[in-house]
Formats: structure tokens, C-alpha cells, sequence
């Protein structure tokens, strides 16, 4: 019987769940290739404000900006859904890492930084710990252990530019004309004179060329105009899940981009990933005192967060599909009917099936209230 854990990767999602696990009581320890991890930040660090308390980490020492305002730019019209409070946190990545390490260190997880293992050195972890893949999208223990192929996933790149934004509490986004299919390209203000603007495109497009085209569009050329890039990445995301993330036999379960557990419409992963680094721990504590199957964690992922990324994925899937008409028609008409105003009042960026839930619970109190 496995009486201990060994986390494969320090990013957010190991570091969530070799803190909770830790927490338990659980000897972990956590591997990472980088002496660093997180660092350089490849990714961005945008946040709903629930998804960031969500996380069950001290976040705000990492917070940067935030963003009340996302306006959406295709083919010439613009939709602008505006509130008077924060919706989304900007985070310093680097630092959010800092953070989560700090806190798993305290609550007793021990770190091996700058250690990459291979696959000798995770069989060897397998026969005796519980192994956690939390090593990202091209994850080695996912291939190791014959999880599946890397899901299908996009070619990402983003740079930031010593520049003030247009509106210092707006992201935006950008469809159409000259970015190819994929995800979109945004602009946002990371602080107050620090822009980032990214582009992801699918697997077979090359994102370097594809924001070249991007900050020739009009709007990011003025507002960069004059400035000086300062860093620049390319990375990938997954966009789907893979087909299985635990398995009791061999003792290995896999979270956050090691899973594809990844919202299929923005790409967002750090609060589906923590979610999931939470119920892994879980598993693996049930696992470790009752010797309860591993698939579990599966089946509570899959229940909780399924139709929320089926509907991440049917969002990713209309954008791409609209033709520049299509795009200008669901514009026109959310700005037409107002729709904007109930978006940016109800609407979640990382669930969006909360507003209905929201409906139903409200209808239900209705009817016991009349009945
Ligand atoms: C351009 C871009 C923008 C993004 N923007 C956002 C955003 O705004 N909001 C959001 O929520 N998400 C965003 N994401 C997604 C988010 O960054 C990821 O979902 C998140 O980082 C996944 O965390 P993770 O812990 O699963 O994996 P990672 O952060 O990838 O960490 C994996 C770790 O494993 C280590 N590792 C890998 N292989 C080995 C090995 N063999 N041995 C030891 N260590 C290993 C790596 O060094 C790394 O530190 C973005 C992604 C990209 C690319």
C-alpha cells in the first residue's frame, strides 16, 4: 500500500495539492526541472475575481491590475461589457508561484527544485508513492504511463510592452480580419505602464507570425506606438481533456495542464486545475487511509466540471466558426437588445452555466414562495 506522495511538476496545480495534502498530514514532495519554476512566466495571470478566492492561496500580494471592463473587437464593431466593480484580477505569475511554494513548503510538502525526472526515476516514485502529473500540457508522466497521446492544443505567443493601455481597467479582445483561427488576440494591462498582448492560433499556425499581424491592427499599434518590447514567449495550451487522469494500478493521477483541465474557450486553466488539484488530494488521502480507488478523482472532476467545459467548448467552437457576418450579426445584436448589461451582471467567466443555475435556484425560491 502507497503511504505517501510525489508531485511531478511546481506549477499552481502541484502546488495546491501538495499544500492540502501536506496540510493532511501526507509526506509529498515536489519535483520540479526549473530551479525556478514559473519563471519566466510564459502565461498570463487573468482571473474572475470568485475563480482567484477560489484557489485557497493568499493571491493578493500577486495582484497587478484589475479589470472591470472586456471589450471585444471583430470586424469593425466593438461590444463593451462594463461594471463598476473588479471582475478579473491580473496576476504576476512568477510571484502567484512564489506564493503557492511558500505555502506548501509551510504546510510540510518538501521541494526538489531543478531536478528533472525521467522515466526510470518515476517508476522507481510509482512502486512505493502515489504520483502526481502536474507537469503541463507535454506532460512525461501522462506519456510514461500510457495516458493517452498530448491532447490537441494551441500554439501561443505574448509579449509585453513598456506601453500605457487605452483603458487601464478593460482587457480586450480581438476576432477576424487578420488572426487566423484559434483562440483570439487580447490586449491587456498588466500595471499601470506594462501592456501584454498575446495571440493563440491553432496547432498548425505559426503564433510568432500571427502576432506579427496582430499588432498591426490599428488600435494595439496606436496604444504600442513609441514603446519597447520586453519580453516575448511562445507556449501552448490544451483544449481538451485527456481521455483518463487516474489509474489505481499504476498509482498515477495527473492534474491541470497535464490533464487538459483547461477551459476550452479562453484557455484559461490556473482555477480548473487548482479545483482539480483539490479533488486529486482528496483521492489520494482516501486512497492512502481506506485504500479507495484513484478513479474516484476522476469521477468527481468529470461530474462537477463537464458540462461547464462542454459549454467552454461549444463558445470556443461558435467563435471560430462565425464568418466576419456571423461575428458582426451576435455583436449587433447583443448590443441591441442589451444583452451586454445581463452578461456583465450575471455572466462567469469560468463557469458559464452559473447564470442558469442561478435562474433555476432563483425560480425554485419563487415557487416555494407561492406555493
Ligand atoms: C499565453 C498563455 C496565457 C495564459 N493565460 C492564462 C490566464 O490568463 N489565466 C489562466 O487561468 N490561465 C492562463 N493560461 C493557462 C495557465 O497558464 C495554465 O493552465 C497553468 O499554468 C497550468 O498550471 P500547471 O500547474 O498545470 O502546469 P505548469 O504551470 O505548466 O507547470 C508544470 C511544471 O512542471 C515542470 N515539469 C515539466 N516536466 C517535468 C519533469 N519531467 N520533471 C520535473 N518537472 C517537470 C515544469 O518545469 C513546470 O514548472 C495561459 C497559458 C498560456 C500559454
Amino acid at each position: 500500500m502507497r503511504s505517501s506522495a510525489a508531485i511531478i511538476g511546481a506549477g499552481t496545480a502541484g502546488l495546491i495539492a501538495a499544500k492540502d495534502l501536506a496540510a493532511s498530514g501526507i509526506d509529498v514532495t515536489v519535483y520540479d526541472q526549473k530551479k525556478k519554476p514559473g519563471f519566466p512566466a510564459k502565461a498570463s495571470g487573468i482571473l474572475s475575481v470568485q475563480g482567484a478566492s477560489s484557489l485557497g492561496i493568499r493571491f493578493h500580494k500577486a495582484v497587478t491590475n484589475s479589470l472591470n471592463n472586456l471589450i471585444v473587437h471583430a470586424y469593425g464593431e466593438s461590444l463593451h461589457i462594463r461594471s463598476k466593480e473588479p471582475k478579473a484580477y491580473v496576476l504576476d505569475r512568477m510571484k502567484l508561484n512564489e506564493i503557492c511554494m511558500a505555502e506548501a513548503e509551510a504546510s510540510g510538502a518538501q521541494l526538489q527544485l531543478g531536478r528533472r525526472l525521467g522515466g526510470a526515476e518515476i517508476d522507481g516514485l510509482a512502486s512505493r508513492k502515489v504520483v502526481v502529473g502536474a507537469d503541463g500540457a507535454i506532460s512525461e508522466v501522462a506519456m510514461h504511463f500510457g495516458m493517452g497521446s498530448t491532447p490537441p492544443h494551441l500554439n501561443t505567443y505574448k509579449a509585453e510592452f513598456n506601453s500605457n493601455a487605452p483603458e487601464c481597467d478593460s482587457a480586450e479582445v480581438f476576432f477576424g480580419e487578420c488572426i487566423p483561427k484559434g483562440l483570439f488576440g487580447w490586449m491587456v494591462p498588466l500595471q499601470k505602464d506594462i501592456l501584454e498582448i498575446g495571440i493563440g492560433v491553432e496547432s498548425h499556425i505559426n503564433a510568432r507570425d500571427a502576432f506579427g499581424k496582430l499588432i498591426g491592427l490599428q488600435r494595439i499599434s496606436d496604444a504600442i506606438r513609441g514603446s519597447k518590447m520586453l519580453s516575448g514567449w511562445g507556449s501552448v495550451i490544451p483544449i481538451k481533456m485527456r481521455p483518463h487522469i487516474a489509474d489505481t494500478k499504476k498509482g498515477v493521477l495527473l492534474v491541470g495542464d497535464a490533464a487538459g483541465q483547461v477551459k476550452p474557450s479562453t484557455g484559461g486553466g490556473i482555477v480548473f486545475g487548482a479545483s482539480a488539484a483539490k479533488l486529486a488530494s482528496e483521492a489520494i488521502k482516501a486512497h492512502i487511509s481506506r485504500g479507495e480507488a484513484l478513479e474516484k478523482y476522476e469521477h468527481r472532476y468529470r461530474s462537477q466540471f463537464s458540462l461547464d467545459t462542454a459549454a467552454h467548448r461549444l463558445i470556443r467552437q461558435m467563435y471560430s466558426a462565425a464568418g466576419p457576418s456571423g461575428m458582426r450579426a451576435t455583436i449587433k445584436l447583443i448590443n441591441l437588445l442589451h444583452i451586454d448589461s445581463i452578461i456583465s451582471r450575471y455572466g462567469d467567466m469560468d463557469m458559464p452555466t452559473m447564470p442558469l443555475r442561478r435562474l433555476i435556484d432563483k425560480m425554485r425560491l419563487y415557487g416555494n414562495k407561492t406555493c
